[in-house]
């Protein structure tokens, strides 16, 4: 490990900062120091990221960098501004940029024109939630938000209905119950959902069910859909499910909805001339 700590800016490079998702205690010592000692930053909300700078006391000039202006004219005011030599932190309003958030454009025309970009490491949502699902966290596939209109949503959804490794999604509170309501009817009502909420804030809250009952735990009261979301969904077991028809499996997930788990696995092995016991393991892993 090299352990120096000292920050040395370097001119003519783009610094890709992390600012905390909540808790301000999360800002690490290497990002403070880069944020005032760059010659600009480059923020998505100036208003937003001014009030982290005015509770650290810094004082760098912002510049104004998202979505709408990134691939606009804010890029190439950025590119000359390093290849004039000054140095830029690029931020976004909270977590890491470029994940869910303005940058991609930006860095890729910094590797073209030889601009060296430095990362920082820091917070992320996605990483945080993940790190605390239970899930299997070795192979993960990230898919940040679903699409907001249903039917786009579910098309999505059956896209990645086979994706075997755990599977990360951002979500809105606006939308929290028709997503969990959609990954039901594609999913099937026994995968396992853990939705985490309000990270490193005071209400943060992680619970995990399958996902039928994590949506009525959520119904139950209001609070459990507010505030920012993640949620970590475990990957498609593939042995158990190619073994099962899907017409199966589409009774059996119909029927638990109404039905004990064993009542619907016995009634649909039946239906389908299948072993109660692969349904049963089916939906209980
Ligand atoms: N770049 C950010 C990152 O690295 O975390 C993600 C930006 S994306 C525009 C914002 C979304 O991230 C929110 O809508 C929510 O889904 C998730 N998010 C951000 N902060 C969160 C928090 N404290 N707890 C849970 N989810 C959060």
């Amino acid at each position: 490990m090299n352990t120096t700590n000292q920050t040395v800016i370097s001119a003519s490079t783009l610094y890709v900062v992390p600012t905390p998702i909540g808790n301000l205690g999360d800002i690490t010592y290497r990002a403070l120091e880069v944020l005032q000692q760059v010659s600009i930053i480059a923020a998505e909300d100036t208003r937003h990221t001014g009030l982290l700078l005015q509770h650290f006391a810094i004082k760098t000039n912002m510049f104004i960098f998202h979505d709408h202006n990134e691939k606009k004219q804010a890029t190439n005011q950025l590119l000359k501004k390093l290849q004039a030599g000054q140095s830029v932190a690029l931020v976004s309003n909270a977590g890491t940029p470029l994940i869910n958030d303005p940058g991609y454009h930006l860095v890729r025309c910094c590797h073209k024109v030889g601009i060296k970009v430095v990362p920082l490491p820091g917070a992320c949502a996605a990483i945080t939630a993940l790190s605390a699902a239970g899930i299997a966290s070795d192979r993960f596939y990230y898919e940040g938000f679903l699409p907001a209109t249903k039917k786009a949503r579910k098309d999505r959804l059956q896209l990645l209905v086979k994706v075997l490794p755990t599977l990360i999604f951002l979500e809105s509170t606006y939308r929290l119950k028709e997503s969990l309501a959609d990954i039901i009817s594609i999913f099937g009502s026994v995968r396992y959902v853990i939705l985490a909420r309000e990270l490193t804030k005071i209400y943060e809250s992680i619970y995990g069910a399958p996902v039928k009952e994590l949506l009525a735990w959520v119904q139950e009261d209001k609070y459990r859909s507010r505030g920012e979301i993640v949620l970590i969904v475990e990957g498609y077991k593939a042995l158990i499910n190619d073994s099962i028809p899907a017409e199966a499996l589409r009774t059996l997930t119909l029927l638990q909805q109404e039905l004990p788990l064993k009542k619907a696995a016995a009634l649909t092995a039946k239906i389908h001339s299948i072993k109660k016991n692969i349904l049963y393991r089916y939906s209980i892993v």
